[in-house]
């Protein structure tokens, strides 16, 4: 590992990665420093069979204008271009389609009273959109989980609404993650490297690692949230702004869960399964993800926190336990664990994706802002619009690695 280099960035997520990339490119020599032993983050592919399941992000959002549908492309990899399940009628068995056409509407009216929440001058939590009484606020709130993985109580609707995703959404058959870490091929990259401190108190930066210090003009931050507004004593001197900014904006839990699935023939690509439809602790389900012979569970905030307490055994009791109610006990003997990661219980995560509390949409450019022009910060939080996503972090990490190409020709 050098003891000296031009630009250290932190993380290597789909953030840092993207930032040390377009460094690369401007041929300004940085480094890539890592905690854990491999690459991306909570961009997570892992190999079954020769095909790539995603325990972390998996869908491209925003497909039209997301830049690394190119990438992937570039890279030769096989985009799924198909429906996502959530945009197809769900399975009738336990949710008949006249019960989905009211949930629905409810749904759509929720939207729409979030819209007029957060054009309000004062922020509110997603929660003051519910209609009192509306018989189906547990499934909405589920769904509000699943996107930003917080209790809509917690939510604020502007942020929530600030959110600027399209309908496209894509996947791509090799895996995200795998996407994403192909992109840090060739760059000098430190595995196994915890930053402990960020040192700026000099004329240097002095970054202090498991492995040792290595002194950079500028650096890149791209931690998650919660690493951020766990260690106040991260940076010295103490940078309090950037505390209170991360607190802001908590990591929302989603845990993923995949399941092998015995004749899976039976139901059709990418089919839909709510577990249940009146409740808000409730996981939903993709059976036949892409096509192949799996069942994607989808657990958020507080049954995901509550499970992951219990461990994988308790998120595959719980859901075998739904689809054996919403499909017969026999269904039990057809499905097996294929795999899972536990994103609250990651010391190098600890949860899965930014929200903000309500009245704190604004911490994602106090977050974002550079501090004496050489340290800059990037991830998915300092995104205003696309937050929460893998692309979004993507763009965060180049805009960082341009402010910090800007500030060397300024230097
Ligand atoms: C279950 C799940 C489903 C998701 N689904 C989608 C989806 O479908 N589509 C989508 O676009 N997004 C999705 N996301 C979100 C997406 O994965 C993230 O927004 C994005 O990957 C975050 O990238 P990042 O670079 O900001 O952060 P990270 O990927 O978290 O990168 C930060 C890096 O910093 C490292 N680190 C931590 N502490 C230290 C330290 N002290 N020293 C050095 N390194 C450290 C971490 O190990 C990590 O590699 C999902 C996430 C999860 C968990």
């Amino acid at each position: 590992m050098p003891s000296e280099t031009e630009v250290i960035v932190i993380g290597a997520g789909a953030a840092g990665i993207a930032a040390t990339r377009r460094l690369a490119d401007a041929g300004v020599p940085a480094l890539l420093v890592e905690a854990r032993d491999r690459l991306g983050g909570r961009a997570f592919t892992v190999d079954h069979d020769g095909t790539g399941v995603d325990l972390g992000c998996g869908w491209l959002h925003s497909a039209g204008s997301n830049p690394l549908v190119a990438i992937a492309e570039a890279q030769g990899r096989h985009i799924d271009r198909s429906l996502p399940s959530w945009g197809r009628p769900a399975l009738e068995r336990n949710f008949p389609l006249a019960e989905q056409r009211a949930f629905q509407q409810a749904i759509a009216a929720f939207y729409e009273r979030l819209g007029v929440l957060a054009a309000r001058a004062s922020d509110a939590p997603c929660s003051a959109a519910f209609e009192p009484g509306n018989r189906w606020n547990g499934l909405i709130g589920a769904v509000v989980s699943y996107i930003s993985g917080g209790d809509a109580a917690r939510v604020s609707a502007l942020d929530f609404e600030n959110y600027a995703g399209t309908d496209l959404n894509w996947r791509v058959a090799e895996g995200y993650g795998t996407v994403i870490t192909a992109q840090a091929r060739g760059l000098d990259v430190a595995l196994d490297t915890m930053v402990e401190r960020v040192d700026h108190s000099g004329n240097l930066l002095r970054i202090e690692t498991a492995r040792g210090t290595i002194a950079a003009r500028h650096a890149i931050v791209t931690l998650p949230t919660d690493i951020i507004a766990a260690r106040e004593d991260l940076f010295f001197p103490a940078l309090p702004d950037k505390v209170e900014a991360a607190a802001g904006l908590p990591l929302g839990l989603a845990d993923k869960l995949y399941l092998t699935l015995a004749h899976p023939e039976e139901f059709a690509r990418d089919t839909r399964l709510f577990g249940r439809i009146d409740s808000k602790d409730t996981a939903t389900y993709t059976l036949r993800p892409q096509g192949r012979p799996h069942i994607e569970g989808y657990f958020g905030d507080g049954l995901a926190a509550t499970l992951e307490r219990g461990g994988v055994k308790a998120f595959v009791d719980f859901a075998v336990g739904q689809l054996a109610d919403a499909l017969g006990s026999e269904f039990k003997k057809r499905v097996s664990l294929l795999d899972m990661h536990l994103w609250a219980a990651d010391p190098f995560a600890r949860g899965s994706y930014s929200f903000a509390l309500p009245g704190r949409a604004e911490c994602r450019q106090k977050l974002a802002a550079p501090v004496d022009g050489r340290l800059f910060f990037a991830g998915e939080a300092c995104s205003k619009v696309d937050f929460s996503t893998a692309h979004g972090a993507y763009a965060t990490g180049l805009g960082a690695a341009e402010q910090a190409i800007a500030a060397r020709k300024g230097a």
